[in-house]
């Protein structure tokens, strides 16, 4: 058997060679951002090691609106170079990770007293296109009332004037995070989920040379050594920064972003739509599979962290505010799923939420420690060689790589022509292992090349496992048992596969204790360990989708 190098499987070899190893840097926290720096620096031949205090993508990365987007709104705020940058970050991710990274055609209605005029609506759209030097079949279309009507029905008619058609793409914040990884962890570095930095290690000068962290699994503190440490712990930024006996700079200001997820016969819209609430923001409806989702709101947050709760507040600003400009009827007990999720934003003294930029910003403290908040999942990889530049200035290493032409893990696709070629490839070796065309799509775009992995597992099945009515599901647990470093039951279902947002009605109890079952016997748990797996996801599905 090949080494299973981001798997479980792998986790106590990985340790012990990561104990006695001094690594160039570590990184705190495996959400996007940490990710994007581990795999700039592996491209630089850096030896690199990341830590996680939960799993991957547990933090704000798997609670975004899910959109890689320029962020037309940021217009207003005259965020040009912020547009510029992470619109043509858009491309780059695009060409990198087509399996993840999808076209969206997105709608953007035009109310007489909407925020923005027609006229004002029009060339905000121009600039944007222009910023992010969008290819021409892509740039944005302007529909009269008649035929933005047509466009999209439900769209309510009193005050519309015209309406908007432009190119976003969408992904699953989630997946990108863990392609992004395990395309490092591939090239050489070193990541350990449920792993919590708890303190500093400094030289006689005060400098920062090692972490003490603590393993939540084996449950004993360990002590691991580099030469440089970044802090990239997203909404938690200010609480490893605290650690650090030199702590300065500037404060994050915290706000919450939730999301609702409907059946999409509930909001059947056709595409996705960006549109104003009635207090001066915008939110977006997002159709998907069988769902529609939409979001967000962004309110002040000074709650416990690790939690973000749906308040019924939320809920009421949001559907309230989808019924204003979509002709559609939903009640708080038609929610299937949902997520909150933090935003880490700069501080900026006098602004309201909506107003903090959105831009990324670097800390250097005295003890060397590398701190970076604020930035868009969008903007990772820029945000990546930013901060790595820093790191290569401290060591004095010149960079010889860029991770501008990387293909992520999944997305070895040269164009749209060969995902197409590889599409039709595996529907037909779906359907002779009687794998359904819907199932085999839904993988396709989750693990991109990787879905022929998942249906050789089937192949390798004994009778018993084939003939299980949920075999495509259990083939897929394994395939992320040993290659995604999966460990719970949460792990699997909310950010591997997505299951909890995007296909929920597929969880039932019974499933729920056939997949945990696995892991804890893949995993050679505790019973104790395979009924907390158990628990802590049933919690969580619960407080996703019980609402009143
Ligand atoms: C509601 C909402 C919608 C958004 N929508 C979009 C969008 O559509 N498009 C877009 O481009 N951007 C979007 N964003 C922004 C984007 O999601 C974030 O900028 C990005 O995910 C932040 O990633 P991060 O890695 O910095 O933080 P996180 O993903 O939170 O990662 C930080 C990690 O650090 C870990 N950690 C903390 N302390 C420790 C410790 N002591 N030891 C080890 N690990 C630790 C945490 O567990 C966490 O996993 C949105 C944000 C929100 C909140």
């Amino acid at each position: 058997m090949s080494k299973l190098l981001f798997s479980v499987h792998n986790r106590e070899a990985s340790f012990k060679d990561s104990l006695e190893e001094c690594f160039d840097i570590i990184i705190i926290g495996g959400g996007i951002t940490g990710a994007g720096i581990a795999l700039d620096a592996v491209c630089n031949k850096m030896k690199v090691l990341l830590l996680e205090k939960d799993d991957y993508a547990s933090g704000t990365s798997g609670k975004s609106t899910k959109l890689i987007h320029g962020g037309l709104r940021y217009l207003k705020q005259f965020e040009f170079k912020m547009i510029r940058d992470v619109g043509r970050e858009r491309k780059i991710l695009y060409e990198n990770a087509r399996h993840i990274v999808r076209p969206e055609k997105m709608l953007l209605p035009i109310y007489k007293h909407g925020s923005l005029g027609l006229f004002s609506s029009i060339t905000a759209l121009w600039v944007y296109d222009f910023l992010g030097g969008v290819n021409k079949e892509e740039r944005k279309k302007i529909l009269d009332k008649e035929q933005i009507k047509k466009t999209e029905p439900l769209l309510k008619n009193k005050d519309l004037q015209a309406g908007g058609i432009y190119y976003e793409y969408r992904t699953d914040d989630a997946r990108l995070t863990i392609e992004v990884m395990k395309t490092a962890v591939n090239m050489g570095a070193t990541c350990l989920n449920y792993t919590e930095v708890t303190e500093y290690i400094y030289n006689e000068r005060g400098i920062i040379i090692g972490v003490n962290a603590n393993d939540k699994i084996a449950q004993k503190e360990v002590v691991f050594k580099s030469k440089v440490v970044i802090n990239a712990a997203g909404p938690w930024v200010d609480r490893v920064r605290v650690m650090d006996k030199y702590q300065e700079g500037k404060k994050l200001m915290l706000t919450k972003g939730v999301h609702l997820v409907f059946p999409h016969k509930k909001i059947p819209i056709s595409q996705s739509i960006y549109f104003d609430t009635n207090d001066g923001r915008m939110m977006f409806a997002i159709p998907r599979q069988n769902i529609t989702y939409i979001g967000t709101t962004d309110t002040i947050f000074f709650e416990e962290m690790d939690e973000p709760k749906v308040s019924k507040k939320d809920i009421d600003y949001l559907i309230e505010n989808l019924c204003n400009t979509i002709n559609v009827a939903v009640l708080p007990s038609d929610i299937v799923s949902s997520w909150a999720g933090l935003r880490p934003l700069v501080f900026e003294e006098g602004k309201s939420p909506s107003e903090v930029s959105r831009k990324d910003e670097i800390f250097v403290s005295k003890s060397g420690l590398i701190s970076i908040a604020g930035g868009k999942l969008t903007g990772y990889r820029l945000m990546a060689e930013q901060v790595m530049k820093k790191v290569y200035h401290q060591l004095s290493i010149t960079p010889q790589n860029s991770t501008k032409n990387k293909r992520l893990v999944g997305g070895e696709f040269k164009d749209e022509q060969s995902i197409e070629k590889y599409r039709n490839q595996i529907i037909e070796e779906g359907a002779l292992i009687s794998i359904d065309e819907t199932q085999v799509l839904n993988w396709l775009y989750r693990y991109g090349t990787q879905t022929s992995k998942i249906l050789d597992k089937i192949k390798d099945f004994d009778e018993i496992e084939k003939s299980d009515k949920d075999v495509g599901i259990l083939a897929e647990l394994h395939f992320a048992i040993e290659n995604e470093s999966v460990y719970t039951l949460s792990d699997f279902l909310i950010r591997r596969s997505g299951i909890l947002y995007f296909e929920s009605e597929k969880i039932t109890n019974i499933l729920c204790e056939k997949l945990n079952n696995k892991i804890g016997l893949m995993l050679k748990k505790s019973k104790k360990e395979t009924e907390n797996s158990l628990e802590d996801f049933k919690k969580r599905w619960k407080e996703s989708c019980f609402f009143d």
